[in-house]
C-alpha cells in the first residue's frame, strides 16, 4: 500500500518570462502541491486527474523520487521513501533505491538499441547482489514481450516501432522489474485516437492480470473513468473529489468535478423544502423534486447538476401532473452517431438532453423534458 500525508510542493515563482506574467516579483512561491493525501491498495489502478497544471506530475514525481518536495510523507508498504515533517527526522530515498516502473508521455527508449535489449537492460545493471543469470534475464524479457505482443520484434532497433509499439515496449521495461509500484504520467497522450483507445484496454486488462499497484495521470476524464479503480480529481494543488469512476461521475461533488468530468447543465436555485433526503428546489424554470445525501438548510442556495443522458424528452405531457417535469422548447438537434443531442429552452435556460437515436424531435417542437429525482444531483452554489 502507497500513503501519501500532507504532500506540499512549491516552486519559486516564475520571474524568467516564461509561463505566468503575474509572477514578476519572482519572490512568490507557486503551490504545484498544496497539502495532497490518499492511499492506493494493492493492486489498485489509481488515478489522477485534472486539467492542464493542476499539479498531478508533481505529485507523481515526488512519488517517483524526482521531486524534493517541501513537507509530508510519502510510504509504500512499510518503507518510508519520503518524510519532511515538524522536528522529525528528514527522509529522502534516491530515485534509484526506490525501485519503482515510470512511464511518461514521450516514449523515452533507447534509441541505440534493440527491443530485447531495451526491456533486458534494467535487469542487467542490478547490482551484484541482485544479478540475475543470463538465463533468467532472457526469460523474463520474453515473457513481458509476449504479454505485450512484441515478441516478434525481439531483435528489431527500438527506432524501427510505431508509436503505439515503442510506447508498448516502454510499458515492457517498466513492469520487467516488476515493480512494487507503476507510475504512469498521461502515457497514451501522445498516440492517435483510435490507438490511444486499444492500447488503454490493453493497459486495463494487463494491470488487471499482473495486479501491479498502479498510479495513472491524466487529464483526459473518458481514460480515467475506462481505467481506474479509484480517481482523484485535481484542482489548483488540492483533490477535490475522491471515489470510484462512477461515484465521481454520478454525484460529483462540486461544480467544477460536474463540468470536468463529462458534460452537464447547471440549474442554480433555493431549497424550498426538505424531508430527510428528499429536497425540493425552486429554480426560475421550475421546482425539482431530487434525493441527496448532503446536508443543506431550507433557504439555502444550491445548484442542481442535470446531465444529458437523465434528460428525458416526450411529445406528451403526462395526464397527471409528475414532479420534474417542464415544458420547453427545441431549439436545435445535433446527431451524434449513438445518440442525438437536443437542444431545449425552458424559461431562461437551454438544457442538453441526450437521447437514443430513435428519437430525434424537429427544432421549434414544443417538448416535455423529465427527470428522475434519483439522478439529479445537487451540490453548493
Ligand atoms: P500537471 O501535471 O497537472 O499538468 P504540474 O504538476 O506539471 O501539472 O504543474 C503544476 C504547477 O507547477 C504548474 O503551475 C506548473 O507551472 C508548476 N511547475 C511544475 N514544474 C515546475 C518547475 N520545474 N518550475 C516551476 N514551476 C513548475
Ligand atoms: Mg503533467
Amino acid at each position: 500500500m502507497l500513503r501519501v500525508e500532507q504532500l506540499v510542493k512549491t516552486f519559486a515563482g516564475d520571474h524568467s518570462g516564461g509561463k505566468d506574467d503575474e509572477q514578476e516579483t519572482g519572490s512568490r512561491r507557486v503551490f504545484a502541491v498544496n497539502g495532497v493525501s490518499f492511499t492506493v491498495a494493492e493492486g489498485e489502478l489509481f488515478t489522477l486527474l485534472g486539467p492542464s497544471g493542476c499539479g498531478k506530475s508533481t505529485t507523481l514525481r515526488s512519488i517517483a523520487g524526482l521531486e524534493d518536495p517541501d513537507s509530508g510523507s510519502i510510504a509504500l508498504q512499510e518503507r518510508m521513501l519520503f518524510s519532511r515533517q515538524g522536528r522529525s527526522k528528514p527522509v529522502n530515498v534516491a530515485v534509484h533505491e526506490r525501485g519503482l516502473g515510470m512511464v511518461f508521455q514521450s516514449y523515452a527508449i533507447w534509441p541505440h538499441m534493440t527491443v530485447f535489449d531495451n526491456v533486458a537492460f534494467p535487469l542487467q545493471v542490478r547490482r551484484r547482489k541482485d544479478k540475475l543469470t543470463r538465463k533468467v534475464i532472457e526469460s523474463r524479457v520474453m515473457r513481458v514481450l509476449e504479454t505485450m505482443e512484441l515478441t516478434k520484434y525481439a531483435q528489431r532497433p527500438a527506432t524501427k516501432l510505431s508509436g503505439g509499439q515503442q510506447q508498448r515496449l516502454a510499458l515492457a521495461r517498466a513492469i520487467v522489474i516488476e515493480p512494487p509500484l507503476l507510475l504512469l504520467d498521461e502515457p497514451l497522450s501522445n498516440l492517435d485516437a483510435k490507438l490511444r483507445e486499444s492500447l488503454r484496454d490493453e493497459l486495463k486488462r494487463l494491470q488487471r492480470e499482473l495486479g501491479i499497484t498502479s498510479i495513472y495521470v491524466t487529464h483526459d476524464q473518458v481514460e480515467a473513468l475506462a481505467l481506474s479503480s479509484r480517481i482523484a480529481v485535481m484542482q489548483e494543488g488540492n483533490i477535490v473529489q475522491l471515489g470510484r469512476p462512477r461515484e465521481i461521475y454520478n454525484s460529483p461533488s462540486c461544480k467544477f468535478v460536474a463540468e470536468f468530468i463529462g458534460t452537464t447543465n447547471f440549474l442554480p436555485g433555493v431549497v424550498c423544502l426538505r424531508e430527510g433526503s428528499r429536497y425540493v428546489v425552486r429554480t426560475s424554470a421550475g421546482e425539482l423534486t431530487l434525493d441527496s445525501p448532503i446536508d443543506v438548510p431550507v433557504g439555502s442556495d444550491v445548484v442542481v447538476s442535470a446531465r444529458p443522458e437523465v434528460i428525458d424528452l416526450h411529445t406528451e405531457g403526462s395526464a397527471l401532473s409528475v414532479a420534474n417535469e417542464w415544458k420547453g422548447t427545441v431549439l436545435s438537434r445535433s446527431f451524434l452517431g449513438d445518440s442525438v443531442d437536443h437542444l431545449v429552452g425552458v424559461g431562461e435556460y437551454t438544457l442538453r438532453a441526450r437521447v437514443n437515436p430513435s428519437v430525434s424531435i424537429q427544432p421549434q417542437s414544443q417538448v416535455f423534458i423529465r427527470m428522475s429525482a434519483d439522478r439529479l444531483t445537487m451540490m453548493a452554489a
